[in-house]
């Protein structure tokens, strides 16, 4: 079964697009957090970010980059949120990579990260050392 990205891709189902190479496609979400908010879509299907090759997810992130801009000055946008959701556990409701860009201003309410939570007295040294890169 092929996802909805897929069929979009294929040019099945209809999309408004910003943006098409040979890797990447960015739409806009059809139901928007805000006017404008973007889908930079990976052409080729992975489910998350692990196991999308290194160079792919720094082409797409060179696409947000210009996504951002394009928001900036034509939108008036004062920031934009990026956002990737990996996995079902993370609110991933499409399992084909794509990144989330949503245009911000400074009065419009939204806000896109859970409550604070705390860490235990010495958790965060245990936290840092399981996820040290070495
Ligand atoms: P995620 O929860 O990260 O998988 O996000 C999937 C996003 O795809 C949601 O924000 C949906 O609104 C969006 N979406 C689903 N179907 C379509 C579609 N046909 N065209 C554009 N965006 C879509």
């Amino acid at each position: 079964m092929p996802t909805v990205f897929e069929m979009i891709i294929n040019g099945d189902i209809p999309s408004k697009k910003v943006y098409e190479d040979d890797a990447v496609l960015a739409i806009l979400d059809i139901n928007p957090r805000a006017k404008g908010h973007t889908l930079v879509i990976s052409k080729k299907v992975y489910p998350t970010i692990s196991e999308a090759p290194e160079d792919l997810i720094a082409h797409m992130f060179s696409v947000v980059k210009k996504i951002d801009s394009a928001m900036r000055r034509n939108l008036m946008a004062e920031g934009t949120n990026v956002i990737i959701n990996n996995s079902s556990a993370s609110g991933q409701e499409i399992p084909h990579l794509h990144i989330h860009v949503i245009p911000r201003k400074s009065d419009d309410c939204l806000s896109f990260f859970p409550p604070v939570c705390r860490y235990e007295e010495g958790e965060i040294d245990r936290y840092r050392s399981l996820l040290e890169i070495k």
